[in-house]
């Protein structure tokens, strides 16, 4: 898999196992286009199933009719609402780019770069024609790999071309000053989701591994390699990446900022990295190498300080052809290692039953390569002025929600209040796209060159992003392209950001009523501010630096109130024998609970502003009723159970049911809309509550 340039992760509202994001960073059965329903809704009364009480089971009486419509495609690990919205901006998306593949001189540079992108990757012939000839000058050089001594300036290149071996290392704002951007070092170099997956010892995941080496076996075996020696050198991966596993974070562990800040110096690190010379590396990287850098996991470096002493440099070599093939077996190889690239991880590790077809792939790629030039023409064709105006009205009525719950907590002391609000007061709103568009100018894509253009895009964005080590952070710049169907907080920037992908029917519509936009793009909106005032969130300050500014009463009251919420959330068993992590999800949880409380905070005053009568009913539903089926039919999901078994381990959000009941359960006004009984399912008779 590519290395992800920005280090310390942004919190979504979707990860991309629910929402493949790049067919690169692809490891689920993405997404499939089904013929886009006419007219999708926020509020949809056709998809509610009146055979289910509503304070029994409010997830299956939103959505049982959305389900019975959309059974899940063969060529989905999961497929929801989310889904169906990303099919349809891929078809907006596949327009755009046929229409800029045609050669033409009125073309835009921008134009040429992406029409030109994707014509090459959709010319598979031609890609299956050359065979492994493009990769082989990478393939050369790590064959010419002799001694320790040469790992620096080769892990380099591989690096700067996308490949993750060993670790990475990008740049990112200073823990403790977050307006300038220093270097980050990371762990890295697995092949496998995360670094539970080489550690945990029951049967399924004991069979995912052997399955797992069997795939490198494969994959080896279509470079050349003879049978016996591609099983042998599998195990080999196997191993190595183990011992990088072993001495890694876990997800949860990685959630804690404090776990990740080890500030130190090249030569500081260099002093560990006795059999690495980690100042060649950087030269190499043409980094900066004066300053300040991260080492987020010093227990990490050691371990891989010793495994590049005494491992023999012919399994080193085995570990970094593993990788490279790898990173490209995506679009960029021939069909064979495409085939069992999805093989493993889409139908293996998440139960997919058909690949997705290659234009979608595609789609994905030039999205995920020049998201900005392809974002700006989708900008300026599907996203109306508008739309931003609305949305940042409701951004605007959601904090000043959020203001008035402050002001109102019984838990926390003025002092602690007034930080917060100061903090929530100097959130930044980024609405639909950049203000400035990224300069691909310097990116050269040559039609039927796929493979070039694939490493080209690569270095392109590491160069793009080293060279921001040592200068003032750019607040404007985005970690998401236009097109995509997702939002994210940035706690170092202390910023909220909505693409414009994801502000369109069936989360916001500018011809529904204010109770179903504040339902659903309305908690979209609450859940992204709430991360600012998670338990990992609280930690950054107004300025996004690493910094206390609670009381320590106030903190130990915030962690109390937490526990509920993680004993809440471990007391699931999402799939037989595997229950959700209440520690690894419970920044996402807090986040749906507050933000849904802060949208119905800011919905109940927009409706006494405006005089709305909310006893008229429409489509036999009072507003109420119709702001709360809005919120969860944004959760209509279908997962196949590989999937959900995975999203259960690894991913900080929990599955989509209970991103619905169980929040649900914890707020007794939605109970009040629904006259729920005190005894119903629906009903947490001791509801949590944080913010
Ligand atoms: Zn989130």
């Amino acid at each position: 898999m590519f290395r992800s340039a920005a280090f310390f992760h942004r919190t979504c509202i979707v990860s991309v196992l629910v929402l493949a994001a790049a067919s690169a960073l692809c490891q689920t059965g993405a997404p499939v286009a089904k013929s886009a329903s006419p007219e999708l809704r926020v509020f949809d009364p056709s998809l509610i199933d009146k055979t289910v009480d509503p304070c029994q089971n409010f997830y299956r009486y939103s959505c049982n009719g959305w389900f019975k419509h959309n059974p899940l495609p063969a060529d989905q690990a999961s497929y929801g609402r989310f889904t169906e919205l990303y099919e349809l901006n891929r078809l907006h998306l596949k327009q755009i780019l046929e229409q800029a593949a045609v050669p033409s001189p009125t073309r835009t540079a921008n134009e040429q770069k992406i029409g030109d992108e994707y014509a090459t990757c959709m010319d598979v012939a031609a890609v299956d024609k050359l065979g492994l000839k493009p990769l082989q000058p990478e393939l050369d050089r790590i064959a010419a790999l002799n001694s320790p001594a040469e790992l620096p300036p080769l892990l380099a290149h591989l690096h700067d071309i996308g490949v993750d071996a060993f670790f990475g290392m990008g740049s990112n704002p200073d823990f403790a000053d977050s307006s300038r951007v220093i270097s980050f070092y990371g762990a890295g170099g697995l092949g496998l989701p995360d670094r539970d997956y080489y550690t945990r010892t029951d049967p399924k995941s004991v069979e995912q591994r052997q399955q797992y080496v069997d795939h490198v076996r494969k994959m080896f075996v279509l470079a050349g390699e003879p049978d016996a020696k591609a099983a042998r050198d599998a195990e080999t991966v196997l191993a190595i990446e183990t011992r990088l596993a072993k001495a890694s974070l876990t997800m949860t562990e990685q959630r804690d900022p404090q776990n990740l800040n080890h500030p130190t110096t090249v030569a500081g690190m260099e002093k560990m990295l006795t059999h690495f010379s980690l100042a060649e590396y950087v030269a190499a990287a043409h980094a900066r190498a004066a300053g300040k850098v991260d080492d987020m996991e010093p227990k990490f470096f050691a371990e891989f300080n010793s495994l590049v002493a005494d491992t023999p440099i012919d399994q080193i070599r085995t570990y970094l052809r593993w990788h490279l093939l790898h990173a490209y077996a995506g679009t960029s190889l021939p069909e064979s290692f495409d085939h069992e690239n999805w093989y493993f991880y889409a139908h293996i590790l998440n139960g997919a039953e058909k690949e997705q077809d290659r234009w979608k792939r595609c789609t994905s790629r030039v999205d995920h390569e020049l998201g900005e030039a392809l974002g700006q023409v989708y900008v300026a064709k599907y996203f109306p002025p508008a739309e931003k105006q609305r949305t940042l009205e409701m951004t605007l009525a959601i904090e000043q929600a959020m203001g008035r719950d402050i002001d109102g907590l019984d838990w926390m002391s003025p002092a602690t209040k007034a930080k917060a609000k100061e903090k929530l007061h100097a959130v930044m709103n980024k609405i639909g796209y950049p203000e400035k568009w990224r300069d691909y100018s310097k990116l050269k894509i040559v039609r039927g060159d796929d493979l070039g253009n694939a490493m080209r895009a690569q270095e392109f964005e590491t160069a793009r992003d080293l060279a921001k080590i040592g200068k003032p952070v750019d607040k404007n710049e985005w970690q998401m392209t236009p097109p995509t169907v997702n939002a994210y907080y940035d706690p170092q920037m202390n910023n909220v950001n909505f693409p414009a992908g994801y502000l369109q029917p069936p989360f916001f519509s500018g011809k529904e009523d204010d109770a179903a936009n504040y339902g659903d793009m309305g908690s979209t909106i609450g859940h992204e501010l709430t991360h600012g005032f998670d338990d990992e969130g609280r930690q950054f300050d107004k300025d996004g630096n690493l910094k206390d500014w609670w009381t320590k009463n106030d903190e130990q009251k915030f962690n109390e109130r937490a526990e509920c919420m993680v004993k809440q959330y471990d007391a699931i068993e999402a799939v037989p024998g595997v229950h959700l992590n209440g520690k690894l999800t419970l920044g996402e949880n807090l986040a749906d609970l507050g933000g849904l409380w802060l949208a119905w905070m800011a919905w109940q005053s927009k409706a006494e502003a405006a005089h709305i009568d909310m006893t008229a009913k429409m489509d036999g539903y009072t507003p109420d009723q119709r702001f709360w089926i809005a919120y969860a039919q944004q959760w209509c999901t279908q997962t196949r159970p590989e999937q959900l078994r995975t999203q259960a381990e690894s991913d900080p959000h929990a599955p989509a049911e209970y991103r619905t009941n169980t929040v649900l359960q914890d707020l007794p006004a939605f109970a009040k809309s629904f006259s729920c009984k005190k005894t119903a399912a629906m009903v947490n008779p001791k509801p949590c509550r944080v913010w």
